[in-house]
């Protein structure tokens, strides 16, 4: 989601129905099948899975994207992620590939107090 503008209701409701779309479904599956899974940062398995944008475009559907730049996570992973989002307004792409790849956990914490 942005935070950039107010959305209407009908612009909020279009974004949900996207995520029903058999296009995104289809993206969403194939992505989870490449990370097995799995919870890209943790690996777990048994919480519920979803496939989450690194970076959102403006005007793209959310199956318009390049793989790479679709990361299956598990819920409290991608809730966190997207706290940490919230709270580092340069959120870089090293600093996220350390997040995700779990490195160096410590460095994060702050973030969550
Ligand atoms: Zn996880
Ligand atoms: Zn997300």
């Amino acid at each position: 989601m942005t935070q950039t503008k107010h959305k209407t209701q009908s612009a909020t409701a279009e974004f949900s129905a996207q995520y029903k779309d058999p296009r995104w479904q289809k993206t969403r599956l194939r992505i989870m099948e490449l990370d097995m899974f799995r919870c890209r940062r943790c690996g777990d398995k048994t919480t519920e899975l979803n496939v989450h944008h690194l970076k959102y475009k403006r005007d793209a559907k959310p199956w318009e994207y390049p793989d790479s730049n679709l990361v299956t996570l598990c819920e409290p992973c991608h809730n966190e992620f997207h706290i940490m989002k919230k709270r580092i307004s340069d959120l870089t792409d090293p600093l996220y590939e350390e997040w995700l790849t779990n490195k160096n956990e410590e460095n994060f914490d702050a973030y969550f107090l």
